[in-house]
């Protein structure tokens, strides 16, 4: 096995270990609860899962899906939240040129895994994961791109754009169109990936929200009122950005005047 080779393994195994804990903060910061105590039990019987019922993937495979001890079904989220982050954190090693950059994007890979699935089923986009998301965001700008100008800029674009958005909705509507949250996870991806990234990231977002509500819309049959979580798209559109960004602005330039 080649060395690149192995580190792509590497990152595989550490990317599910990882996805394993990703789904343990989805399930419990919107409950308020604490991510490191107690250990995980069976919402149903209260059964604590042992270390070789806690192995990403594999044990959920293994039991069919359910419970050890009362066969209650497991949410199908579990595998593919592990999956989606090894998936990932193989993509971050592979396309990232080595150095402190790797380490902030993986970082933010679980921040936007853990937005995407809180936002996917409460709605909302805590603080406390958006604000610290931002100052470490900065942080890594001072040793790794975009660099600080670029992540400050983007951190002030990105939530500039939003709030701009949603004081425009509120003054037209009189009501809340979008959150406080979007604003503060734009910023943070402007903090993380530069102003471009924040851009490519707002057009990819609007773009497939759009599609998706449209279809939504059309299966629910003229029903107009309901909510997306724009934090999802967000995310999808970041990762997008963080691995495509460079390319498809480049792409988008060559027709500018
Ligand atoms: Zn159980």
């Amino acid at each position: 096995m080649t060395p690149a080779l192995l580190a792509l393994a590497v990152a595989a195994l550490f990317g599910a270990i990882i996805g394993s804990f990703l789904n343990v903060v989805i399930y419990r910061v919107p409950l308020g609860q604490s991510i490191v105590s107690p250990p995980s039990r069976c919402r149903k019987c209260g059964y604590q899962l042992k270390w070789y019922d806690n192995i990403p993937i594999l044990s959920w495979l293994l039991l069919g899906g359910r419970c050890r001890q009362c066969k209650t079904g497991v949410s199908i989220q579990y595998p593919i939240v592990e999956l989606i982050t090894a998936i990932l954190f193989v993509l971050v090693v592979w396309l990232t040129p080595p150095g402190p950059l790797v380490f902030a994007r993986l970082l933010l890979v679980c921040i936007l895994i853990v937005l995407f699935g809180i936002d996917l089923e409460h709605q909302i986009l805590p603080n406390a994961i958006t604000l610290p998301g931002i100052v470490v965001g900065l942080l890594f700008s001072l040793i790794a791109p975009p660099g600080w100008k670029d992540a400050l800029i983007g951190t002030l674009l990105g939530g500039g754009i939003l709030y701009a958005i949603a004081a425009g909705y509120y003054l037209w509507r009189r009501e809340e169109g979008m959150g406080m949250g979007d604003v503060k996870m734009l910023a943070m991806i402007g903090a993380f990936l530069g102003w471009k990234a924040v851009i490519v990231t707002l057009v990819l977002a609007s773009i497939s929200g759009s599609i998706i509500g449209v279809l939504l819309m059309a299966a629910q049959k003229g029903d107009m009122k309901f909510a997306l979580p724009f934090g999802t798209f967000l995310a999808l559109g970041a990762v997008a950005a963080m691995f495509v960004g460079d390319p498809l602005v480049a792409w988008y330039a060559q027709f500018l005047p």
